[in-house]
């Protein structure tokens, strides 16, 4: 029997995944035939890590997911730097931006998500395109133009403050350019932190040198002179960041006549209402709207690779409660759940500790002895432990302050890496398996910020960071290790 043809639109993290988990299913490709097509001119990348090639501390070439032999050594077939302009559904063909197509017996939509812009006067170029002075942040090619405007000293405005926003600020100011954080909301970030968090985390940008306009409108962007705010003040800027959102991209699919309303409408097999034709990641919303976030891409194309390759024909997909982090800048915030509970509601427990001259907060929401929510600022510990009770659904210690400072967990304790074979990846955006890890534990001494300098592990999107801990907090026991 010839192998299935798998066309998948788009090249981004989803497809990466998607492709390594294929091949990882049928190295040989005797099921499936998979060819890849991104509009990028270049292999995947580690989208999550721009803000690192933002502040200057990781390159291009840090953040490569694959390298340029990658596919053939797999035998995947890959076109880069083309489009895909057409989808007929009924010939099961796509058209490509070159004039050529491709047939398929499975198309896979993977075409992320593109940056929002705010309807303010002058931010945008007519054509949906960001105006000249004014930059979004979605892919290198963006990051690499805004690193070219935003030179050491220059003023930059960052037009947004939820977590890409923050991040973005953290980063231009750490690479030395004056920057200024706008944001319309009374707090930052304010979809996933209260008030207190959200003022805590103002001063900690203060702090790193981020100046704020918080509960400020822009009303219009003049180039080469920055934002005039609904106060009727400027703010100077040679650059504006526009950070406002994500929209999922959409257009194929709904040229084609697939429901794409907020995103791609898929069922728990990522089923279009076309079954030939699927979508994951940012473009995709599975159930529930698209979080613009890695975990749920990647969990779906497990899904995926296992529905394609026949390997795990009842693999089903269901969304996960999503967890925001952010760090950078010397900021670790981390927030999940009920979030905005006070501690006199009635319908949880709701228990917290502030330090803002610290930059310390926590708070967590319980539902009897289970966490249903919390945020962690400054406390990565209580961090690590609240989304470990969350995701185990574990009961919660009966010492709250511990928890809340972060000492209800031993760290070697509950499960985790312990039961890992060497070869499992512990931390998956930068690859690091169990034995890489447990490797630099025993060449550097293993704390955290060691293992993460020797191997990168913790500074993707940060769900290895209970696991690294767990597996630092090993160094004693892993003389002999087998690596
Ligand atoms: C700066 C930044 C920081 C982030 N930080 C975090 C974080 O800390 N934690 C987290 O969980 N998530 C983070 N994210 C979000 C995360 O990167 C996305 O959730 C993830 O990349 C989704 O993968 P995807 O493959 O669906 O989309 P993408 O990785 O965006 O890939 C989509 C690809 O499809 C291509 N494409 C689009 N249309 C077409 C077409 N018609 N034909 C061919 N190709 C096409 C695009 O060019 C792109 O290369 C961040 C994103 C950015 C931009």
């Amino acid at each position: 029997m010839s192998p299935r043809r798998v066309v998948v639109a788009g090249y981004g993290m989803a497809a990466a995944r998607l492709a390594e988990l294929v091949r990882a299913a049928d190295p040989a490709g005797e099921r499936v035939a998979l060819t890849v097509v991104g509009a990028e001119p270049r292999p995947a990348y580690n989208r999550v890590l721009l803000s690192g090639v933002l502040a200057g501390t990781l390159t291009p070439a840090d953040i490569a997911l694959h390298d340029r032999g990658w596919a053939e050594r797999n035998r995947v077939g890959v076109r880069l730097g083309v489009p895909v302009t057409g989808l007929d559904r009924r010939g099961r063909r796509v058209r490509l931006a070159d004039g050529t197509s491709l047939g398929y017996d499975d198309l896979v939509l993977a075409t992320g998500g593109r940056p929002w812009l705010p309807p303010v006067e002058g931010l945008s170029d007519g054509r949906g395109g960001p105006a000249e002075g004014v930059a979004t942040l979605r892919d290198l090619a963006d990051c690499l133009r805004i690193r070219e405007l935003a030179r050491p000293g220059a003023p930059v405005a960052v037009l947004g403050g939820g977590v890409l926003g923050v991040e973005t600020a953290l980063g231009l100011a750490a690479a030395g350019a004056r920057v200024t954080l706008i944001h319309p909301a009374a707090h930052l970030m304010e979809r996933h932190l209260d008030r207190t968090a959200g003022m805590i985390l103002a001063r900690l940008c203060r702090a790193a040198g981020v100046r704020t306009a918080i509960g400020a409108a822009a009303v219009r962007h003049d180039p080469g002179e920055g934002v005039k705010l609904d106060d009727g003040s400027v703010v100077p800027a040679a650059l504006t960041v526009v950070t406002a959102g994500t929209r999922p991209e959409t257009a194929l699919a709904a040229r084609a006549g697939l429901a794409a309303d907020g995103g791609i409408a898929v069922d728990d097999r990522l089923r279009t209402a076309d079954p030939r034709v699927r979508a994951l990641g940012d473009c995709a919303r599975a159930g529930t709207p698209p979080q613009g976030l890695l975990r749920p891409a990647w969990e779906q194309a497990a899904v995926l690779a296992g529905l394609l390759t026949g390997t795990a024909p009842d693999a089903r997909y269901h969304a996960g409660a999503p967890v925001t982090r952010l760090r950078a800048g010397g900021v670790d915030l981390t927030a999940f759940g009920e979030t905005r509970l006070e501690t006199d509601s009635a319908d949880a427990e709701v228990i917290s500790y502030a330090d803002p001259a610290r930059g310390m907060y926590a708070k967590v929401a319980l539902d009897g002895d289970r966490v249903i929510g919390a945020i962690a600022l400054g406390l990565p510990d209580a961090a690590a432990a609240l989304v470990q009770l969350h995701d185990d659904g574990a009961p919660t210690p009966a010492d709250r302050p511990g928890l809340l400072l972060g000492r209800a967990l031993p760290p070697a304790a509950g499960p985790g890496p312990d039961s890992l074979p060497g070869t499992a990846l512990v931390c998956r955006c930068n690859s690091v398996t169990k034995a890489a890890l447990l490797r630099a534990v025993r060449e550097t001494g293993g704390d955290v910020a060691a293992l993460a300098r020797a191997t990168r592990a913790t500074t993707g999107c940060g769900d290895c960071l209970p696991a690294v801990r767990r597996l630092a907090a090993r160094r004693h026991e892993t003389e002999g290790t087998p690596a």
